[in-house]
């Protein structure tokens, strides 16, 4: 019976030992790092630990099987590997050091007599796979990236329409991440709010954030509903500090009560996530007298944002070059805003035949041009401002107000993990917090107005926030 081939290898990083193990020991993140795989995919909904089960797909066109047999938080975890061709044992060792962090990785293969008999000739050829899993995760762990430039292809692609909307597709998501960077950033200490966290998008950016280690705030409307929520994310992502905050933001009065508890606590705000979202047919008006995709898509988030920039203003003033720069909001739009022109003397859709898609859409437009406005208005204070389209992703928002279009585009239709994708890249990647007033989808830059008639005046813009600052006091 042949002996183990065995690769040991030892890299030391300038990154604090929470920030490494968080990112190495969640197997589902090895694709960013390890050169030769092409996907990870967690298997179980548990934090990373004892227990948890990956498949991994390599480049090679056969996939692995991981299994972790022993973790011990910021010190060593063990895994078992199976596959067609081969089985091993890893072992991954954390240290912290003066500079930062020493990763060991020892790997024991086992391969059938005629591989293992082959591979032992070639020895260079498994040094050299060790060592580019390892320069890989160097990469990920210390490079800083640049920003994705805004790209003419993409932006025609957008103006040709047909090109544009399929970008909104599982298949967009998927032709998009092969260029994608790795994101290792860890999120201890920075909190994070996310409206409408208690369901498809909002749930799932906030089950990644929590996984990133941030301090999360879940505001929802239903407080039985949302207590629950809070309690799974806590349990799936083994992250503690969830907390529940509870409004029924197409409110005016409980989006100013969020706010006062919020400015009241005092904590600074790192981020800032307006996701909370729905589109209303017929036209609805609420106990306030205020047309509901007005008062929930753009004023809710105008009010919420603009009371708690003291709090952005805080989180940035006291971030240390080590964490993610800058306090960051983000703004979640649909590409429906791009068939749209903000309509500032109709903001309720009180003219005319009422749409839901229109009201949306314009509602939409409304909060790309808040974030626009924001971003020029608010990068002294080091407050950066974005949005994001999450594309097409089949989610229960979808599922009720769309279910016509969820029975024709299903097969096309990617995971509400996949539409919150760039939602926690632009929460956590460092080179997303060089970029502030752009509209973002897979984690590219694309054009605020695609077709003609859509591009609203100096004047408009400036009638618009006149118009809502009026719910300000
Ligand atoms: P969803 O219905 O699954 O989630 C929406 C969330 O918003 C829920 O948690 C809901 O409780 C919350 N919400 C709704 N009304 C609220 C209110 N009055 N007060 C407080 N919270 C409220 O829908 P989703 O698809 O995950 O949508 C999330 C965001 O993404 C929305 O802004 C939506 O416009 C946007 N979006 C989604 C898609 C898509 O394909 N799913 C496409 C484009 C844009």
């Amino acid at each position: 019976m042949s002996q183990d081939i065995v690769l040991d290898e030892t890299i030391e990083v300038r990154r604090p030992i929470e920030a490494v193990f968080a990112y190495i020991s969640d197997f589902a993140r090895i694709e960013e790092w390890d050169p030769a795989v092409q996907r990870a995919t967690r298997l179980n909904d548990m934090p990373p630990g004892t227990g948890s089960e990956y498949r991994v797909d390599m480049k090679a066109g056969f996939s692995l099987h991981y299994r972790v047999v022993e973790f011990s938080q910021h010190q060593r975890m063990a895994m078992t590997v199976d596959s067609r061709w081969f089985t091993a044992n890893e072992e991954i060792l954390f240290e912290a050091t003066a500079i930062g962090t020493r990763v060991r990785y020892i790997a024991r293969f086992r391969f059938p007599g005629p591989i293992d008999a082959g591979l032992r000739l070639f020895p260079a050829l498994t040094e050299r796979l060790a060592s580019n899993t390892m320069n890989g995760m160097r990469r990920a762990l210390e490079e800083r990236f640049a920003a994705p430039a805004a790209s003419a292809a993409v932006a025609l692609g957008d103006r040709l329409l047909l090109p544009g909307m399929l970008r909104f597709t599982r298949m967009g998501y998927h032709l998009a991440r092969r260029s994608w960077k790795p994101v290792s950033a860890w999120l201890g200490g920075r909190r994070v709010i996310i409206t409408g966290a208690t369901s498809g998008i909002g749930l799932a950016a906030a089950r990644a954030l929590a996984l990133m280690g941030a301090s999360l705030v879940l505001v929802g409307r239903d407080s039985d509903k949302t207590t629950a929520v809070v309690e799974q994310v806590r349990q799936r992502t083994g992250n503690a500090d969830v907390q529940a905050e509870i409004a029924d933001l197409s409110r005016v009065s409980d989006v100013h009560a969020l706010a006062d508890r919020l400015l009241a606590d005092g904590r600074h705000v790192d981020v800032l996530i307006n996701n909370a979202g729905a589109l209303f047919n017929p036209r609805q008006v609420t106990g306030e007298g205020l047309e509901q995709s007005f008062a929930l898509l753009l004023l809710a988030p105008f009010l919420l944002t603009e009371r708690l920039r003291p709090l952005l203003a805080a989180a940035a003033a006291s971030s240390s070059s080590s964490a993610p720069a800058s306090a960051r909001v983000i703004n979640v739009l649909s590409g429906g805003m791009y068939t749209q022109r903000i309509q500032v003397d109709d903001l309720q859709s009180e003219r005319g035949s009422y749409s839901g898609a229109v009201a949306y859409a314009r509602a939409k437009r409304g909060l790309m041009i808040l974030t626009e406005e924001w971003a020029r208005a608010w990068r002294d204070q080091g407050i950066v401002v974005n949005a994001m389209h999450p594309g097409w992703a089949d989610t229960p928002g979808v599922a009720s107000a769309l279910p016509d279009f969820r029975r024709l585009t299903r097969s096309l239709l990617r995971t509400p993990d996949e539409g919150a994708d760039t939602i926690v890249w632009l929460a956590a990647a460092a080179e997303a917090g060089d970029v502030s007033g752009a509209f973002w989808l897979d984690r590219e830059r694309h054009p605020a107005h695609v077709i003609p008639g859509t591009q609203e005046t100096a004047a408009d813009r400036e009638a618009l926030v006149d118009a809502l600052r009026r719910w300000l006091v």
